[in-house]
């Protein structure tokens, strides 16, 4: 592969962009009208105009992907996350024009995009999932009702096609249930073309671990330790921090086997993420994310594998050298996500840096394109960059990322940069081993 074609845009792209530098692969990005002055499109070999601001029309056509591929004889095309990374048709579309898909087969896609197959998938491949009816419930609500009180209340009805946290529902006793059931079937209908709706435990106070994993499709996978992503807001990740706090070696030992042996069951392509819910020291599968994740420079300082050149061999046909055995977890590493936002409403913020300051020093790790007189347009996500740190433990991580947050400016905008100054002086944070509703509940009481 010496042409990759970079299929998004900010932090991403440019990660992309210099992975494929130090492998010696030629790059082309391609971007909207609005971006035109991203750094990746001004560092990447050859550019190409896919279409106006709006997704739609650039980031998400997929035809105009595949016409820049073919204008600049790409060879791979590698879909960063967000916006077509998860898309069936896409893979199988770039696939079938002649290119590598920087990723799994459309098959593996589709498969772990229906979350009742995935669950199914997982079940047969011994991961512990929620407790619940891992197949798509039926019209009769007596058998609807009986399932339920084997489940236990709370139950949450999910839709089969849900993502991004939405199209589900928490039913916390009978009465309710039916009901639940029809409307949430409804949304999903009217939000994902698929009525398809499962039911499972709703579990109240978990923490959010996941497994990174490296799999070739060719019968070798590993995994990379876990992630924990518990601080949550509006189920969008804040910080994420590896290894997960209180995680014993036999804990990850006994689930990094489960999540390899699936991915060689499922014959897994690539990089991809198990998640779990994690409640009173018990693992419970809830997707299966294939691609990257914004989050996966933690497991990359934390094991030094470089997780894009990894994917980068491994669509290359390569199969996988690493070993799990040569796989060690070297200190602990924190990921803060800097958003273009209102610090206490969250309200995007868009516009000019006037002035950016990165931070610098043992053991800081800056993945941003944004610079001194970039503007942020208004049409795409609000995160701007990833502030992360490393040490030989927790507490050194932490007292980086104080030092990095201290010393970072980004001026012209605002940015969530003081949030994330006062949850590292938070006292729970600090603990450790909060659950998903806890960055919630703090914020309610603040306000
Ligand atoms: P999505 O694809 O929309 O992200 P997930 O299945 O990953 O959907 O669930 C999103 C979030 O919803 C989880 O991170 C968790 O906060 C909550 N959730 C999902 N299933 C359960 C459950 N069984 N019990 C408690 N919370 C749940």
């Amino acid at each position: 592969m010496n042409k990759v074609l970079i299929a998004n845009r900010g932090e991403i792209a440019l990660r992309i962009l210099r992975a494929c530098r130090e492998l010696g692969i030629s790059t082309v990005a391609v971007h909207s009208e609005a971006d035109r002055d991203l750094k990746h499109v001004r560092l990447a070999d050859e550019s190409v105009c896919i279409g106006p601001a709006q997704s739609a029309e650039s980031y998400l056509n997929i035809p105009a992907i595949i016409a820049a591929a073919e204008v600049t004889d790409s060879v791979g095309i590698h879909p960063g996350y967000g916006f077509l990374s998860e898309n069936a048709d896409f893979a199988e579309r770039v696939e079938s024009s002649g290119f590598v898909f920087i990723g799994p087969k459309a098959e593996t896609i589709r498969l772990m995009g229906d979350k009742v197959s995935a669950k199914n998938a997982m079940l047969e491949a011994g991961v512990p999932c929620v407790p619940g009816s891992a197949r798509a419930l039926g019209e009769d609500p007596e058998e609807n009702i009986k399932l339920a009180r084997e489940i236990g209340y709370p139950v949450i009805i999910k839709a089969a096609g849900g993502g991004g946290g939405r199209g589900m529902r928490v039913v916390n006793a009978e009465g309710a249930l039916i009901n639940a059931i029809s409307v949430t079937k409804g949304e999903a209908l009217a939000a994902f073309n698929n009525d398809t709706v499962y039911m499972e435990k709703f579990l109240e106070k978990p923490r959010h671990v996941e497994f990174q994993v490296l799999s070739d499709g060719q019968g070798h996978a590993v995994h990379l330790c876990e992630r924990d992503c518990s601080m949550q807001r509006r189920h969008q990740k804040v910080i994420e921090e590896a290894p997960a706090p209180g995680i014993t070696e036999e804990q990850r030992q006994r689930l990094g086997d489960r999540v390899v042996e699936a991915c060689i069951q499922i014959g897994y392509r690539g990089a991809g993420t198990f998640e779990f819910l994690y409640e009173n020291g018990e693992f419970y599968f809830i997707e299966m994310n294939t691609r990257l994740q914004v989050e996966h420079p933690v497991t990359e300082m934390i094991t030094g594998v470089d997780l894009v050149k990894q994917q980068l061999r491994i669509a290359g046909g390569h199969p996988l050298e690493l070993r799990q055995a040569e796989i060690e977890i070297n200190g602990h590493a924190i990921e803060c996500r800097i958003n273009a936002e209102d610090p206490t409403n969250f309200m995007p913020s868009p516009g000019t840096i006037s002035q950016y300051h990165c931070p610098g020093g043992p053991g800081i790790r800056v993945d941003t394109h944004i610079y001194n007189g970039y503007r942020i347009p208004p049409y795409y996500d609000s995160m701007i960059g990833k502030l992360i740190s490393h040490g030989e433990d927790r507490k050194t991580a932490m007292a980086r990322m104080c030092g990095a947050l201290q010393e970072i400016v980004v001026d012209g905008i605002k940015t969530n940069i003081p949030l994330h100054r006062e949850l590292l002086n938070d006292e729970g944070f600090r603990r450790g081993r909060t659950d998903i509703h806890y960055l919630e509940k703090k914020l309610a009481v603040s306000s």
